[in-house]
């Protein structure tokens, strides 16, 4: 019978207790679930970065960590954490919310909608906006959320780059490796940043690269904060990107007197582009756990030495 520790902020146990015993239950596992349990006794732990636990050493007898975000960057070189570390992939739920945030963004600069929904000068300007066919978007990353995002996107008609680490076959040009990168962003008019925060895509959008999206384009960063150079994005600003859609900062909440803040052509949203779901994503991490006990290989496994 697993012992499993629900290690997250104690406010986070009243939204997912009662959907956890649920999914628990659904793969019909005998087991104990609780907020406070001896460290030697824990099997699993359905952990957030912002617990209270930060030494996993007296944990054990410990199988598996599952994370209830998809960003592990903040647990991933934790050294006394020594067994498989999962993070959260959930379609139903974060997934879904990605694609919402990034096709409604998308379409917001798309179509030039800031123009008409303020117009203190009754601007009377018809020129339609183009098709999404002659606006290419490029996804930096081509993960669990890119992808889905690029099929949405591609669904509306928009020609999507997608980049990565390693190679791809998907049903769109894709690129990768550092090569690669310059290729996706030349001439792209919008931008989408859905990159783990590693040392390796620290400043991916720095001066040299942010040159090279077509002028007037559009960055979104609902990735994380470090992967762009903010200084650099400011001076791009007064170049060629016509604007930035930022909903993840170096450092978070963003401080009130950041630039971004006040700058006129970049939108800040408050962290909130997707968020873990409990109901669907307690049926993710008991599907999981139902796995390891079963001696199956866990899914959406951490690979520590990528750091994602
Ligand atoms: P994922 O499935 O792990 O995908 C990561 C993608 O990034 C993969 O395609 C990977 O390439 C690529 N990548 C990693 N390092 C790279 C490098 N050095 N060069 C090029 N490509 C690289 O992650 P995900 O679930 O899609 O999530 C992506 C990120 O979104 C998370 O890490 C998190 O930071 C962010 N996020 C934000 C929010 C929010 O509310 N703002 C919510 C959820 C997640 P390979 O395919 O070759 O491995």
């Amino acid at each position: 019978m697993p012992n499993i520790l629900f290690a997250a902020l104690t406010e986070a146990w009243a939204d997912y207790e009662t959907h956890l015993r649920t999914a628990l239950d659904a793969q019909g596992l005998d087991y104990t679930l609780a907020t406070d349990l001896p460290p030697e006794g824990v099997d699993y732990m359905i952990y957030a970065p912002n617990s209270t636990v930060q030494d996993f050493s007296p944990f054990t007898r410990l199988k598996a960590v599952m994370n209830l975000w998809a960003g592990v960057e903040r647990v991933v070189k934790n050294d006394t954490l020594t067994v498989p570390l999962t993070r959260m992939v959930d379609d139903e739920g974060l997934t879904q919310g990605m694609v919402e945030w990034v096709t409604g963004h998308t379409l917001r600069h798309h179509l030039g909608m800031d123009a008409h929904i303020v117009n203190p000068d009754r601007t009377w300007d018809d020129t339609p906006p183009p098709l999404s066919k002659d606006r290419p978007v490029t996804i930096l990353g081509m993960g669990a959320l890119g992808q889905a995002c690029a099929a949405a996107l591609g669904q509306l008609g928009f020609p999507v780059t997608g980049w990565s680490r390693s190679p791809k076959s998907l049903p769109f040009r894709t690129t990768h490796g550092a090569d690669g990168l310059r290729e996706a962003l030349t001439g792209a008019q919008i931008v989408i940043l859905l990159l783990p925060d590693t040392p390796a895509t620290a400043n991916t959008l720095n001066a040299e690269t942010l040159a090279l999206p077509a002028p007037g384009a559009v960055i979104l960063n609902p990735g994380r904060g470090p992967l762009i150079d903010d200084d650099a994005l400011l001076a791009a600003l007064d170049a060629n990107i016509g604007h930035a859609t930022l909903d993840t900062f170096r450092t978070e909440p963003l401080p009130r007197d950041h630039p971004f803040w006040s700058h006129p052509r970049v939108t800040v949203t408050p962290h909130i582009a997707s968020t873990t779901r409990p109901d669907s994503a307690a049926r993710v991490i008991a599907a999981n756990i139902a796995r390891a006990e079963r001696g199956e290989t866990l899914h959406h496994l951490v690979d520590r030495a990528s750091g994602y």
